[in-house]
């Protein structure tokens, strides 16, 4: 039996908070997985005191990337999904001047925030970003769990317990693929279309119902998010002092055209003239909006990370609004399917953890995702939205990840820009080729970003220690 685990389109898009999905997602559901894990050992009414160890890279840009407050979040025991986000800055300043934490909501402990939360350099062994929960029980004794956060908000612990029934559901599939050949060839097989095949596995482990609703949910958090980002000035927190732009961006873009909420916003925008420096500058407002939204701690749909959401909103809101006026939920489903189905061969065949693989593996596989799910749409075979995908991601191997002040900022924020452009000029070389002459097949650029990972120098890992992360000061900001 092939040890591959199933990747459904909802792990690769999925609704989270900003601004990192390794750091801030992660450990939030990490902290949930925990109280989980003390409920369910009979231990959680026994706690007396917890304290909390980051690691690794989760320590070197865990206050920029707010690892901190996410996981006093999931403590707290708060959802992403489903918390008012409006209210996180009076969660945590409630916290810091009290003392008290209300553990899962329901028990009150002694807590400081500054020294019940342990920023480490030192890495553990399993993966660069490691984070261990301890108690101490009422009968004095302790009791600790470590988590490791992979990349993308998947949250895992050492001995991998659920990873043989997602092999089983992986064996279930009607169509498993771990490589993007034999997804391919399935296609020839049953004369379908990627998104259709992708469809098919998802049947296997949710109702078409389930995935309509899902999705629809994931695209409404992503229209939102751009929608949110147009229409908010000011500037950044965290104290870099970015300005956010695409408000100013959207109000020229967008000019008199009147709307009034965001269901009016997409007919409004397909009223604009669009030229080329036009398009440019809308799918970048999109891009840019996403990320400011998801920098100051907002909602966004992780794809595949919280640090390149923007990329992949961006591609499928520039085929809505300018390449297809007709577009509906159909064309969203499509696109979104064949997007996790892109994301989740990097993740099986490389990583989407910046920390494991620099930026590549964030915008890289973004833009890879955005490059696929626009190919199809624009009616291409199989084999040019492979194409596609793999020319995206051939142009970003070798992107380190070096954030300023360890915030998700610059460069993050107009990478995604750059990536969502990317795939489009990716998805229109592909459109015009002959794929079955492709020279660089997606599973060689997959193993070849793994391979530039592997090389990669440590600093270069959401790190913050190397690259524009040390030639900018702060103080220059
Ligand atoms: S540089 Fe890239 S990988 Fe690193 S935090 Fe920014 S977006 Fe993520």
């Amino acid at each position: 039996m092939r040890k591959i685990e199933c990747i459904s389109v909802f792990d690769m898009l999925k609704v989270g908070v900003g601004p990192s999905s390794s750091h801030t997602l992660g450990p939030w559901r990490a902290a949930q997985r925990w109280i989980a894990e003390l409920k369910q050992k009979e231990r959680f009414n026994e706690v007396e005191k917890i304290h909390v160890d980051l690691y690794g890279s989760l320590s070197l840009t865990g206050k920029g990337h707010a690892t901190d407050i996410a996981t006093i979040l999931g403590l707290l025991g708060h959802d992403p999904v489903t918390m008012d986000i409006s209210i996180i800055e009076s969660e945590i300043e409630r916290l810091k001047h009290s003392g008290r934490l209300l553990l899962n909501g329901e028990r009150e402990l002694d807590f400081s925030f500054n020294e019940d939360i342990k920023f480490n350099r030192k890495f553990l062994e399993f993966h660069p970003n490691g984070i261990t929960f301890r108690a101490i029980l009422k009968n004095g004794k302790k009791t600790s769990s470590s988590f490791y956060s992979i990349g993308g908000g998947f949250v895992v612990k050492k001995e991998r317990k659920n990873a043989s029934k997602k092999m089983k559901n992986f064996q279930e599939f009607p169509f498993p693929v771990e490589k993007a050949t034999e997804l391919v060839q399935y296609c020839k097989a049953e004369n379908k279309r990627i998104s259709d095949i992708v469809l098919e596995n998802e049947r296997s482990l949710r109702s078409d119902e389930e995935i309509d609703t899902g999705l629809k949910q994931i695209w409404q958090v992503m229209l939102e998010s751009m929608y949110i980002g147009c229409h908010t000035e000011g500037t950044l927190p965290g104290g870099l002092n970015v300005k956010r732009r695409s408000f100013e961006m959207h109000q020229r873009l967008i000019g008199d055209t009147e709307y009034s909420s965001v269901e009016d916003w997409i007919p409004a925008i397909r009223k604009t003239e669009v030229k080329f420096r036009q398009i440019l500058k809308w799918v970048s407002c999109f891009a840019l909006s996403v990320n400011e939204v998801n920098a100051s701690l907002g909602r966004v749909v992780t794809a595949p990370t919280n640090g390149s959401a923007g990329t992949v909103p961006a591609v499928l809101m520039y085929y809505m609004v300018i390449e297809n006026h007709q577009a509906s939920f159909d064309e969203i489903k499509r696109f979104m399917l064949v997007a996790g189905e892109i994301g989740s061969l990097f993740k099986k065949g490389a990583t989407i953890s910046a920390a494991m693989g620099g930026c590549q593996a964030e915008i890289g596989v973004s833009s890879a995702m955005a490059a696929g799910g626009l190919t199809e749409l624009l009616g291409g075979t199989p084999e040019q939205v492979l194409m596609a995908s793999e020319i995206a991601m051939e142009h970003h191997l070798g992107l380190t990840c070096d954030p300023i002040g360890g915030l998700v900022q610059v460069p993050c924020i107009e990478r995604n820009a750059m990536g969502a452009i990317k795939a489009i000029n990716a998805a229109e070389i592909a459109m015009e080729s002959d794929a079955s002459r492709a020279k660089v097949p997606l599973d060689k650029v997959i193993e070849t970003m793994w391979e530039t990972a592997k090389d990669m120098n440590k600093k270069y890992k959401e790190t913050s220690e190397g690259g524009l992360a040390v030639k900018v000061n702060l103080s220059d900001c």
